[in-house]
């Protein structure tokens, strides 16, 4: 009987109607890298390994991945899964090339990014930074730094986009963060709960691309603390300096995740691209 290798997909020969989808069940590729790929979508042990019965369901691959349909279902041999795939952080989820792959996807200029794409490659750069470190604060730190590095490089990008200028107080900074969540991460966090002197906010929101199907291991860490690490980047190019911390994180059992924004002090001089 047919059943999907990744892990989390229910999916197998009993609950499949094959007079209408074809054969949905694909048996694991022969060019190695491409197996690899599969492989890692599986999201199981690095030992596993497929035998010729393994078989990924047809839910996980773009419909740009098959042929025209005849008999049995056909995918082309490029085809690689990126669809319904659930990151558990502490499986080990690949190859090195999965920090480069997360770059890259953020460096493109137009932010048409398929999120499922980009949750599992930053799932796959947490999982890998644990396994690397273990130590959960190192791994905090380096997400909040390579947040703060994106930020850094993303101000432009949003003034240019959005024609804002840079005289920035603290109501009208949050409407920019706003603004900025939902141009790179289509995302529509409320604005709320103001101190009485205007220099704190939150951010509430209840669904995240980055933390999509994410499973955490209740070890302290901080999973998106990639974007706190960006508010403050960015707006320190914009000669404001915030500090930014999550009050509340849905991964940790709370109702949403509430993110912290506060107004420390005006800089003098803009900070020098990069800390790394
Ligand atoms: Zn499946």
């Amino acid at each position: 009987m047919p059943r999907c290798s990744v892990i989390v997909c229910k999916n197998n020969s009993c609950i499949v109607n094959y007079v209408k989808d074809g054969n949905p069940f694909h048996t694991f590729p022969k060019d190695p890298k491409i197996k690899e790929k599969w492989i890692n979508a599986t999201g199981r042990d690095p030992s596993w390994f497929p035998t010729k019965n393994n078989t990924i369901c047809s839910s996980h691959f773009e419909p740009k991945c098959f042929q025209p349909l005849k008999k049995v279902r056909r995918l082309f041999e490029w085809s690689i899964p990126t669809l319904k795939l659930r990151m558990v952080l502490m499986n080990y989820m690949g190859p090195s090339t999965s920090k480069v792959c997360f770059y890259s996807e953020l460096d493109q200029k137009d932010s048409n990014l398929n999120s499922e794409l980009l949750t599992l490659t930053y799932g796959a750069l947490v999982s890998q930074m644990l396994k690397e470190t273990e130590n959960t604060d190192d791994v905090n730190k380096q997400l909040e730094r390579i947040g703060y590095n994106m930020g850094v490089r993303l101000i432009e990008d949003f003034l240019a986009r959005t024609s804002s200028n840079r005289c920035l107080e603290m109501r009208e900074t949050a409407d920019k963060i706003q603004q900025a969540f939902r141009l790179y991460l289509n995302m529509q966090p409320t604005v709320t709960s103001w101190s009485s002197s205007g220099d704190e906010f939150s951010l509430v929101w209840d669904q995240c691309p980055l933390s999509e199907w994410v499973e955490m291991p209740n070890n302290g860490l901080k999973y998106c603390a990639l974007i706190p690490g960006a508010i403050r980047g960015a707006l320190q190019m914009v000669q404001l300096d915030v500090q930014c911390w999550f009050v509340q994180d849905q991964l940790k059992g709370d109702a949403v995740t509430e993110l912290r924004v506060k107004y420390i002090k005006r800089l003098e001089d803009a900070i020098p691209a990069g800390e790394d």
